[in-house]
């Protein structure tokens, strides 16, 4: 990366890292390189493409143009060495544990992952002889039992973590993982590269879903992985071109244009977030309310420390448990039901009647998602409109 794409501050990074070094027709946005394949001017340059001798796009699974000014924006923002998008978030994380992972091998999960992460990590590459641990990733000394040396190769921390917010403390982990020779990966999807970066708490490895925060508009599904030094980026690019999950040059260039906006679209959503937690937490029909910024979040102290702030995803307990939340699931009108998050718009979640109806009370309750929990993932609309919103509903719940 040159010096264009290491300008000092957030903002200025997420408006113009990965723009064309040398643009064609002195365009001010990176264009749409639609294109599976890229022609050679003769043998022998296509010969040092491929050797690596000279620098150059080949076929679009391998790289292409407008994937790498998204690429170039991210890892500029994680201060990472370089990125690597992906087809999704999942094949970002697949990715990463297909590079990292043998036969044999073991690995140490955060147990509130996103649930596919931990879906395939138990179903699927159990089936190649590689074992996992999942466990609460906030407690040091819990992980610390999980490691088992020598199989254990790495640490996957997701913090903030789905839906009960908790918070892992990425430097102190970073420090067990590297004195057992372990790699530590985070998924930063929750917080964004806005809000916390990972590497430099000490993670060897950063992914996100594109999908949330970092497009912010709810339209594009993808992923990225960045790395904190080539000798790593080396070992998982190869494995990202043969399993094939690369992602598509339109598809960069949607997020690339939502990625231009994170830094605005996070202060505004976050400012939303914490003004409905205080107004949430005085709400009669509200028993208990989730935000990493309220001083009672038991992490808090922790998040302080490694975030520069705390986000816009709140979860709360309603009043009349399961049948309070269904209320408030049909009541409200500005709120959208629907999964994800970080998208401009306010999504509200009731996993009980919803994502998690089909997982056994027990097994949902002991993964911390209580009957009467709500989500919010909040956007960037007014804050009085918001607020007006979740009070009608929660004033239906009798
Ligand atoms: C959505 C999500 C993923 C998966 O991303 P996709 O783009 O849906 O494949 C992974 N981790 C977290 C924290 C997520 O929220």
């Amino acid at each position: 990366m040159d010096e264009i794409n290491q300008p000092a501050h957030k903002s200025t990074k997420a408006i113009h890292a990965g723009m064309l070094k040398k643009p064609v027709f002195g365009e001010v946005s990176v264009p749409i390189f639609q294109t599976s394949t890229f022609s050679f001017h003769s043998a022998d340059e296509g010969a040092a493409r491929f050797s690596g001798e000279e620098d150059g796009f080949i076929y679009t699974r391998m790289g292409n143009p407008t994937i790498r000014a998204l690429e170039e924006c991210v890892a500029s923002l994680e201060n990472g060495y370089k990125g690597m998008a992906t087809a999704s978030g999942m094949a970002a994380i697949t990715t990463v544990f297909l590079a990292l992972l043998d036969q044999g091998s073991h690995m140490v999960g955060t147990a509130s992952v996103y649930g596919p992460t931990r879906v395939v990590a138990e179903r699927e590459f159990s089936r190649f002889g590689v074992t996992s641990t999942f466990v609460d990733t906030s407690d040091l000394n819990t992980i610390e039992k999980a490691i088992q040396l020598p199989h254990t190769r790495i640490i996957y921390v997701e913090t903030p973590a789905n839906p009960t917010l908790s918070v892992t403390d990425i430097k102190a982990v970073a420090q067990l993982a590297h004195k057992n020779n372990l790699m530590l990966i985070v998924d930063n999807t929750f917080a964004s590269p806005c809000l916390q970066r990972p590497l430099e708490l000490g993670a060897d490895i950063v992914i996100h879903s594109l999908t949330k925060f970092i497009n912010g508009h709810s339209d594009v599904v993808g992923g990225i992985i960045v790395t904190k030094d080539e000798m790593l980026y080396n070992k998982i690019k190869p494995v990202l071109n043969l399993f094939g999950g690369t992602m598509d040059p339109h598809q960069a260039w949607l997020v690339l244009r939502g990625v231009r906006t994170l830094p605005l679209r996070i202060e505004k959503a976050q400012e939303n977030a914490a003004r409905l937690s205080s107004f949430l937490l005085n709400h009669p029909k509200v028993k208990w309310v989730n935000y990493i910024g309220l001083p009672g979040h038991p992490q808090h102290h922790i998040a302080k420390k490694q975030m520069d702030g705390f986000g816009s995803m709140i979860s709360f307990g309603v009043h009349n448990g399961l049948d309070g939340g269904k209320i408030v699931m049909d009541n409200v009108r500005l709120f959208t039901l629907a999964v994800s998050l970080g998208g401009v718009e306010s999504l509200i979640e009731h996993p009980a009647s919803m994502t998690h109806a089909s997982v056994p009370r027990e097994e949902r309750e002991s993964a911390g998602i209580r009957d009467e929990l709500i989500r919010v993932s909040v956007g960037c609309e007014h804050f009085e409109d918001l607020k007006n919103d979740l009070d009608q509903a929660l004033h239906k719940i009798p």
